[in-house]
């Protein structure tokens, strides 16, 4: 449907009958075409509702003003000089449009508008030149139609300069063409007739040309109102090329322009006077030249804070801002070079890789932005980060390594305290995703005289790794016997690598849990035992923790389960005992675990009530809430098929007697540093109440590490009747503890 060009054409082909027939925009025929014009825009305009909408409607209103005066000039013969107030009218009418099209497309900066008073000043000065002057200057109007003139000369300029912004902002379309086209004609026409006005002495004449200019507008106006993508057509912004391509250039000739024409004329009528004649065109030259200077200043200015921004970027971490590894390194080879104690923090994120595994990058993120406002908070107010320190008191230079390892250069003095309190604040909870997350920081601290950077990173590195080793959450200071202790780290963990590849080194070992009373042996702990190649032995409590770290554990905890519930199968059948297994934190947080859990028994056939599994407080404690939860249901979907859950080194770790209620729980270990000294009072006191919380919350206890029989009658007094130790039997191989199970079953239990 093209009911719109149909509309150009058939009211074009009128419009020239009209314009023939009775030229100057008289006769009914003229006056017929504009108020159908108006009357088809205003149908057009309620049915389409284009956007901007007020615009529009401006727009509209400003040839209704101007048709309002020609059809009034028209048919009134000497028709008063106010007639023609709508040829005023339509000025600020359609320049409003135009202006609130154009914010709507590209929102004024004062960049742009700065750009606009130069276009606009540059066509003052040549309307003033070629148009103007000469005209008041020979005309002889009275002075208040030569202000009224200057005044719709100046309303002219300035929708002029808001066409040709339009112009550059919208996408082209035959809509826009048309609106852009209307606006022009009547800037146009109405400059015409201005002429005419002066030529005639302040006689209203409506000659042909400005006849046929209104109604083309009216035409152009009612055809662009019509078309189908009138909607959203003006709604559709040209792509930007940005504010930084200003043509500088067009500038300077611009500016050239004023003044060279001016001397050029001063030169040509040298008859006239020449000051009243120069005056207009040197204060617009003078504001040009203030707009100009003003515009290449802001250039300039936005050219070096792209410079800045660049260099920032360049030294700086996207994400939190701080400095990087590159900004790290120079600044702390400057202080190297300025011979300079040197101290120095690596901060690691304990457990940040499950943060960022389970709840995605988007949560990691957030939580690397919180530690990194932490760690400004704690290294300082007023730390620049980036900054290069100053000699005598160098700021803190706080950075980010990659991933979650952060890093501060900061004086040596304050070094320790620094750690301390990072420790403490990257500790605190964090809110991440909606949820609440706890996290700690290992840090390790290196302070000296370093000889290359590369050795102070060293340093403070294997201080991380010791801190991580110890246990997390703490700082730990470089000393050179920790080098030693990293090389054998780095070296275990590549021989526990092969070992898993190839499955040889590991073995279970089991250890009886025993009835003091009648040292019967009621279940037995499976303990995994590694040997290095060399033919050394190394404690779970060793090698456990760095597995864990390299990512084995998944793997070795598959196998010790299948192992302890193949080897348990026959002493349950036989003897009725039960196998408690240690399970890892990181284990116990995988979805799957529960699924591999039931699949070994099925496979071994080994039942549920036949297997106990341990798990430490700490590996809870540390965890999130929601994490929490989501081990509680795993465990508690185990629980329903018989199995039972102990907490193991109960005592050691910090967890809250609340928190463990909300565990489902059946066994209670008591760590072997409750057990040790419980035979003095203090200890004995403290030992009773364990035991007594253990029954209130329907837990079996159970005591770990009895060595003595001492301890042992200790724990007959208190009623605790299961118990561990070398005292009874020392963890054995599988064959060991099934000879001594068939040896305790041909002897009757003897009361030790
Ligand atoms: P745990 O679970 O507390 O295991 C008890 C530890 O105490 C064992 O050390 C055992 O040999 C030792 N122990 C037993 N009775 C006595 C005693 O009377 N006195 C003394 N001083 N020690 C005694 P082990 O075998 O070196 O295991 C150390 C830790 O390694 C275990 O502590 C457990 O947390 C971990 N672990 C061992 N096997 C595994 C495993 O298969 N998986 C996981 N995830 N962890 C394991
Ligand atoms: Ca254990
Ligand atoms: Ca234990």
């Amino acid at each position: 449907m093209r009911i719109w060009l149909w509309f150009l054409g058939g009211a074009g082909a009128l419009s020239t009958v009209a314009a023939i027939v009775a030229p100057g925009g008289k006769g009914a025929l003229n006056s017929a075409i504009l108020l159908g014009c108006l009357a088809v825009a205003a149908i057009a305009l309620r049915r389409q509702r284009p956007e901007p909408r007020v615009a529009w409607w401006l727009l509209f209103s400003g040839v209704v003003a101007s048709t309002a005066s020609t059809i009034a000039l028209s048919a009134v013969p000497n028709a008063p000089e106010e007639m023609g107030a709508g040829y005023f009218f339509c000025y600020p009418l359609t320049a409003t449009g135009l202006w609130l099209i154009a914010r709507r497309l590209r929102p004024w900066s004062s960049t742009r508008i700065l750009d606009a008073s130069i276009i606009l000043i540059g066509i003052a000065q040549l309307t003033w030149l070629f148009v103007l002057y000469p005209l008041l200057h020979r005309s002889g109007l009275k002075p208040l139609d030569a202000i009224g003139v200057s005044l719709i000369a100046v309303c002219d300029m300035v929708t002029v300069a808001l066409l040709l912004r339009l112009a550059l902002a919208v996408r082209r379309s035959a809509v826009a063409l048309l609106v852009l086209a209307s606006a022009g004609v009547m800037v146009c026409t109405d400059a015409f007739y201005i002429v005419k006005y002066v030529a005639g002495r302040g006689a209203i004449v409506i000659s042909s040309f400005s006849a046929v200019g209104w109604l083309t507008w009216a035409l152009l106006f009612a055809a662009a109102a019509l078309h189908p993508e009138a909607r959203t057509a003006l709604l559709r912004a040209r792509k930007s090329r940005g504010d930084y391509g200003t043509p500088i250039a067009g500038f300077i000739a611009l500016s050239l322009l004023g003044p060279g024409l001016l001397v050029a004329d001063l030169v040509l009528r040298r008859g006239v006077d020449p000051w009243r004649h120069a005056l207009v065109p040197a204060v617009l030259t003078g504001a040009l030249m203030v707009a100009m200077v003003l515009r290449l200043g802001r250039a300039l200015r936005d050219r070096v804070r792209l410079q800045q921004e660049l260099a920032f970027r360049a030294q700086h971490d996207v994400l939190t801002a701080l400095a990087n590894r590159e900004l790290f390194r120079s600044s702390l080879q400057e202080e190297i070079d300025a011979q300079r104690e040197i101290g120095l923090l690596i901060i690691d994120l304990d457990g940040f890789k499950d943060v960022n595994d389970t709840l995605g990058h988007p949560a990691g993120d957030e939580l690397l932005l919180t530690a990194s406002e932490r760690l400004r908070a704690c290294a300082g107010s007023g730390t620049r980060s980036g900054a290069t320190p100053e000699a005598g008191a160098p700021e803190p230079l706080l950075a980010r390594l990659g991933g979650d390892e952060f890093a501060v250069v900061c004086r040596p003095e304050v070094l320790e305290d620094l750690a301390a309190a990072l420790v403490r604040e990257l500790a605190l909870p964090y809110r991440v995703a909606g949820r609440e997350q706890r996290i700690s920081a290992s840090i390790g601290v290196y302070s000296g005289h370093p000889v290359t950077t590369g050795e102070a990173l060293q340093g403070a590195d294997i201080a991380l790794y010791a801190a991580k080793e110890a246990g997390r959450n703490r700082f730990v200071r470089y000393h050179p016997a920790l080098r030693e202790a990293h090389v054998a780290h780095t070296l275990l963990a590549d021989q526990l690598r092969a070992a898993v590849e190839s499955k040889t080194g590991f073995a279970m070992h089991y250890q009886p849990v025993v009835d003091v009373h009648t040292t019967r042996i009621t279940a037995v702990e499976a303990l995994l035992r590694f040997t290095t190649p060399e033919g050394n032995a190394v404690s779970p409590a060793v090698f456990v923790p760095v597995a864990e770290e390299i990512g084995l554990i998944g793997k070795l905890g598959a196998w010790v389960l299948e192992q302890a519930c193949t080897d348990a199968k026959a002493w349950h059948d036989a003897h009725g005992i039960s196998v408690t297994v240690n399970v890892s934190g990181r284990q116990l947080r995988n979805p799957a675990f529960a699924d591999e859990v039931l699949a070994v028994l099925k496979r071994t056939g080994l039942p549920g009530a036949a297997l106990v599994l341990e798990i430490t407080e700490t590996v809870l404690v540390t965890a999130s809430l929601e994490e929490t939860a989501e081990v509680s249901r795993r465990l508690a979907r185990l629980r329903a098929f018989g199995i039972r859950i102990a907490i193991d080194d109960f005592g050691t770790g910090y967890s809250s007697l609340a928190y463990l209620r909300t565990l489902p729980l059946d066994v209670l270990k008591i760590d072997r540093a409750f057990v040790h000294r419980i035979e003095e009072r203090q200890d004995k006191a403290l030992f009773r109440a364990v035991v007594e919380l253990a029954r209130s919350m329907f837990l079996t206890p159970v005591a770990e590490g009895v060595e003595t029989q001492g301890q042992a009658s200790v724990l007959r007094e208190l009623d605790c009747a299961l118990a561990q130790g070398f005292l009874f039997a020392r963890p054995m191989p599988a064959p060991t503890l099934a000879a001594l199970l068939e040896e305790r079953a041909a002897t009757p239990a003897a009361v030790a």
